[in-house]
């Protein structure tokens, strides 16, 4: 079995779109080639169709989705300022990680691993925030949190939200939800290879870009000169043009299958997986009702020794699997149905081979 017969199932990347590679291949151009700018713009565009959004300031940002969460925090977030954070999972955590490096007062919103957040305790939490931050689609966790809440109630605060594995899979409606401030990643729903952070902000979260962030590679202000071509395009840092070639790929074939039928894809194919896990005697671990399509969590079966059987799954039938994360790591595995992954193809290659296998269930 050759390496390009992997299928991805972990909850890192998934396997590209076909249309990616054949992008990958395009020539190279400059950064202010007015072709290569055309082509930006025009994935600006399909970012726009993706996200559900009119936000002129919504762009590639040129690194993983690590430097989308970066770039959402430090452009708003000043030493004192009061930011509430969702914690239900590692990638809260890291928020707040990131938040505190920043000086900001962060007031972190704890649930279970495994839970979803009840949006009123974010709301509650500080009487006037300046930010108010969640993950959308938890992945370490395999559970949604609700968006559209916060939005209704959010008041003064800007709504920040992680949607590295949301975009593309599930709703996401940035302006409906009143979303101020979001960031994704490539290599999950939208079925690109990593390396780009898809990220919105909307127009009263751009006037409270601080004129000074901390770094200086993501500072908005800068960038946004480049990538929205408001006045003259000026030199930042030489955009991966490769990548945006990549994700031009990856947003066209998501467009032309219709953005609602992905959303209808993954949640027929994780359906498909989540019912045959449960009819092989297999426990979900995320709470139901808020499980996401995109990425199952299931309790690893007694007795199951999981590094042997992620190898054997790897080795014998070319499929990778994720393991938990912190402290669930052994305990639960993590099965990833993301963009172009998410076919029933690969349902039935997956429960083929823990049928073959064999767990004792
Ligand atoms: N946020 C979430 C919800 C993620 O799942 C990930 C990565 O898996 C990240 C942030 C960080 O993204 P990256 O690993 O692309 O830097």
């Amino acid at each position: 079995m050759t390496l390009s017969d992997r299928i991805l199932m972990g909850p890192g990347p998934c396997n590209p779109y076909p249309e990616v590679a054949r992008a990958l291949a395009r020539p190279m151009l400059g950064h202010l080639d007015p072709d290569f700018l055309a082509l930006l713009d025009d994935v600006n565009d399909m970012l726009r169709r993706v996200w559900r959004t009119s936000n002129a300031l919504t762009f590639p940002v040129s690194g993983t989705g690590s430097a989308g969460m970066e770039a959402s925090f430090v452009n708003f977030v000043e030493p004192g300022d009061p930011v509430v954070i969702g914690v239900n999972g590692v990638f809260g955590g890291r928020m707040v990680d990131l938040a505190r490096r920043l000086g900001a007062d962060v007031i972190a919103v704890e649930e279970e691993w495994g839970r979803t957040i009840d949006p009123e305790r974010l709301l509650e939490a500080h009487p006037s925030p300046k930010i108010i931050a969640v993950v959308h689609a938890e992945t370490s966790t395999g559970v949604r949190n609700d968006i559209a809440a916060l939005g209704r109630e959010k008041g003064e605060a800007l709504l920040l939200v992680d949607c590295v594995t949301s975009l593309g899979g599930i709703p996401v409606l940035v302006d409906e939800w009143g979303i101020d401030i979001a960031y994704s990643g490539t290599q999950k729903c939208l079925g690109v290879p990593p390396g780009l952070a898809p990220m919105t902000v909307s127009a009263r979260a751009r006037e409270m870009i601080l004129p000074r962030p901390t770094s200086w590679y993501l500072d908005l202000n800068m960038i946004s000169r480049y990538v929205t071509g408001e006045g003259t395009r000026a030199y930042h840092h030489t955009a991966p043009i490769s990548m945006i070639y990549a994700l031009h790929g990856g947003l066209s074939a998501l467009l032309e299958e219709g953005l609602e039928e992905s959303w209808t894809r993954h949640g027929e194919v994780g359906t498909a997986l989540q019912n045959g896990l449960v009819d092989r005697g297999y426990s979900l671990w995320a709470q139901e009702g808020f499980r996401l399509p995109e990425l199952t969590t299931v309790t690893l079966p007694h007795g199951v020794e999981d590094d042997h059987y992620r190898h054997e799954l790897l080795h014998r039938y070319g499929i990778e699997i994720g393991g938990g994360l912190g402290p669930v790591a052994g305990k639960v595995w993590r099965i990833g149905l993301m963009g172009h992954t998410a076919r029933h193809r690969n349902v039935t290659a997956l429960l083929g081979a823990l049928d073959e296998i064999g767990t004792g269930l």
